[in-house]
């Protein structure tokens, strides 16, 4: 995602932050220092209640990445590599890659995060209850209960039985470890995303209608959201079992066509593109080494007064930046590490020699062939 701004690393794990969080510390700003805190403690400036609003605002925000982080590190410790964390408007992401290895795995990653949030919840209400016996200021012990609530809200709503809600993920383990196949539960567990989603929408729009115009907005607006990531992720759950059993060697292309890296840009257009029917080539240097991939959207990118003057190379993605493959690793696993970075392409080699390409029209007519054969089968 672009719209992030990288915050650090919170142990071993890059953390963002979308913009969309600042609109978030805002709001939650505003209802306490306009709403909660002056009903639970009542006469102080305006000023006061909203220094305390920004202080609970951003410690909600670190009970997200609490959240987040515990499934970050109980991911890590079952072997799934973790890209990082997200904080954005509905809270947190932590993005996996990879899938959990047993279904077991997948309960304790999943259970950990509302677990953290409850535990936060008893935290932050004891502390609230003590500051209260204690005789502190009241705003502390507003601000205290206010999180432990909310805490107590994200705990439950995460708890929801649909992906790609922790409840959701929940589910799959549970589905997974009865069945034993993990796509099937997968799938299941995103229909059952998209029904609760469609709840939500349903409620918000009864609300909405009966008067509760911002609570049936909201209800709206996290079902619409919900909706989204469950198609999403049941597309990919669908494709993933579509493509369960393929192996590299069976989609990529190959033999693969490969350019001159010294080659200037008008020869290299010349020789290869307007020939040629493929819309990336990887370039490889005298000795015969892939130094990188050449597509035709980098070759857009370049000005074509300087084609003339820039070699093919310097066109190129890097190698270091690109996807690499074996031929006999199963297709699912190189999909999951494709990104926008690597063009969406994969280089396949065999014992150091570039034997093939997997790009995605490749991918797209796997899918195909493999929807037809499923099809004949019944
Ligand atoms: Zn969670």
């Amino acid at each position: 995602m672009r719209d992030e701004v990288r915050l650090g690393t919170v142990a071993g794990f890059p953390v963002a932050l979308n913009w969309s969080v600042l609109v978030i510390v805002l709001l939650l700003a505003w209802g306490l220092a306009e709403g909660v805190l002056p009903e639970t403690a009542a006469g102080h400036a305006a000023a006061t209640y909203w220094a305390a609003g920004v202080v609970g605002a951003l410690l909600l925000i670190c009970s997200l990445l609490a959240h987040e982080l515990a499934h970050a590190i109980v991911a890590r410790r079952a072997g799934v590599e973790v890209e990082g964390l997200t904080l954005w408007v509905f809270g947190g992401v932590a993005r996996l890659r990879g899938e959990p290895p047993t279904p077991r795995a997948d309960f304790m990653i999943a259970v950990v995060g509302p677990a953290t949030s409850l535990v936060l919840a008893l935290v932050f209400g004891t502390a609230s209850l003590l500051a209260a016996v204690a005789g502190l200021p009241d705003l502390l012990i507003g601000v205290a209960a206010w999180l432990a609530y909310v805490n107590v809200v994200l705990a439950v709503f995460n708890l929801v039985p649909g992906a790609p809600l922790d409840g959701g993920r929940i589910l799959r383990a549970a589905l997974w470890r009865r069945s034993g196949d993990r796509d099937k539960a997968g799938a299941t567990a995103t229909s059952v995303g998209q029904a609760v989603a469609y709840g939500l929408v349903m409620l918000g729009l009864m609300a909405f209608l009966l008067g509760d115009a911002v609570g049936g907005l909201w209800l709206i607006f996290i079902g619409w959201f919900l909706l989204t990531a469950a198609r999403a992720e049941h597309a990919v759950s669908t494709a993933e079992h579509v493509l369960r059993g393929i192996s590299v060697a069976e989609v990529m292309s190959t033999p693969v066509q490969v350019g001159d890296a010294d080659l200037r840009v008008t020869d290299f257009i010349d020789r290869h593109v307007l020939s040629g029917r493929h819309s990336a080539y990887p370039v490889v240097d005298a000795g015969g080494a892939v130094v990188g991939l050449v597509t035709l959207a980098r070759l857009r990118t370049l000005a074509p007064a300087q084609r003339g003057t820039t070699r093919a190379r310097d066109v190129a993605l890097p190698l270091e930046h690109l996807v690499t493959a074996s031929p006999g690793e199963p297709l699912a696993g190189v999909l999951a590490r494709l990104d926008r970075e690597s063009g969406g392409r994969a280089l396949v080699f065999d014992q150091g020699r570039l034997v093939g390409i997997v790009t995605p029209v490749d991918v797209a007519r796997a899918l195909e062939t493999r929807a037809l054969v499923a099809q004949d089968g019944g």
